[in-house]
């Protein structure tokens, strides 16, 4: 009798110690959760790490180190000026930072690496300057990266509403300045995540050069997953469909045919990794990426390669740039998305299938 209460009281010590180690455990878990969300930082100001930038690019490094110095601007901010290029223009020269039209008011005024850098920087002065004079604006990095490509009364018009920049604001200046200027053949909308209304500038501009840092061991992806796979190869530039995926001079054309303009960035449509980069005489400068949905897309008559068979690339990564290599007569970009890595004509799938493009000849 006496053996049977001290087994019960055993028993019950042990079912409470039990408790008390599982609360601990509960508790443990429930405020490293909370700690691990307030360590959430803000990465607004921070250049981080880079992150699938061509060698182009990366040889630029001093160059823009040294302007920053000169300018007077903090060289923390290298790596996000290094992005930007890479967004701009892939590294490709002269004009890496596409500043031509700041400093000049037309495309191809630049001439030199250096003084297209010099622009670059003159515009990060710039803006800074501008930012801090406003009292209701805090300078962050997001927000500079923003107005520099939508232009300083962009940083006005923040001011006025008197909120610092977010991606929500972005779009809606964009929605805004495109009814405002009504030209619909300079700001026309390409990408899927535009709607139709936000067609002036890159409102997504932020996200499209910080996929190219990295803050905290992830990569930032711009991109909503649910606007399907694939995204053009000239994401943030206005361009025409000349030839699309039909019949021509009797045999079937296997792709469709986009200008932007000779040595435009051409980008990856998804990310994936390097099959093939090589010169054919037919296609010219050619480079095949395999997707992770089992599809490939094709990429020809390059002017420049910067894709080495079995690098992995990011969707928007800039692989090369528009050429007239190969069996083509003027500036293209030959694209083909496909079912097989062959020549077959089965094989080839409509782009249009998983695109939202122009009509051909607009
Ligand atoms: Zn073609």
């Amino acid at each position: 009798m006496l053996l049977k209460l001290r087994l019960y009281i055993w028993g019950a010590i042990l079912v409470i110690v039990a408790l008390f180690v599982l609360c601990l455990i509960v508790i443990g878990a429930y405020t490293s959760a909370i700690s691990q969300s307030s360590v959430q930082q803000d990465y607004s100001n921070e250049c981080g790490e880079l992150n699938g930038v061509t060698e182009n690019v990366m040889s630029y490094a001093p160059l823009v180190l040294k302007e920053l110095d000169n300018q007077g601007l903090s060289t923390e901010y290298t790596n996000c000026l290094l992005a930007q290029m890479m967004q701009e223009s892939g590294g490709n020269p002269p004009d890496v930072f596409q500043a031509s039209e700041s400093k000049y008011g037309y495309i191809g005024g630049i001439k030199t690496v250096e003084e297209s850098i010099e622009q670059g920087v003159k515009r990060w002065v710039e803006i800074k300057k501008e930012i801090d004079g406003y009292e209701n604006l805090t300078f962050n990095v997001d927000l500079l990266l923003q107005t520099y490509n939508f232009g300083s009364n962009y940083a006005r018009w923040l001011s006025k509403l008197g909120s610092n920049h977010t991606e929500e604001l972005a779009y809606e200046y964009s929605v805004y300045m495109a009814k405002r200027l009504n030209q619909p053949n300079l700001y026309r909308c390409h990408s899927v995540h535009q709607n139709g209304e936000a067609c002036y500038g890159d409102f997504q501009y932020v996200a499209h050069v910080r996929r190219y840092l990295v803050n905290d061991g992830s990569i930032i992806s711009p991109d909503n997953p649910q606007s399907g796979y694939f995204q053009v190869p000239y994401p943030n530039l206005h361009f025409r469909v000349t030839s699309d995926f039909k019949m021509r001079w009797g045999r079937m054309h296997q792709g469709i045919d986009l200008v932007a303009y000779h040595n435009a960035p051409v980008s990856a449509s998804a990310d994936g990794e390097i099959v093939d980069s090589r010169y054919s005489d037919s296609y010219g400068n050619l480079v095949t990426i395999k997707h992770d949905n089992g599809l490939y897309t094709r990429y020809a008559h390059l002017e420049n390669r910067y894709a080495k068979v079995g690098n992995k690339v990011k969707q928007g990564q800039v692989i090369g740039t528009q050429g007239n290599t190969g069996r083509s007569y003027g500036s293209h970009l030959h694209f083909e998305i496909r079912k097989a890595n062959d020549y077959n004509a089965n094989s080839a799938i409509n782009p249009r299938n998983y695109l939202e493009l122009p009509k051909e000849g607009q």
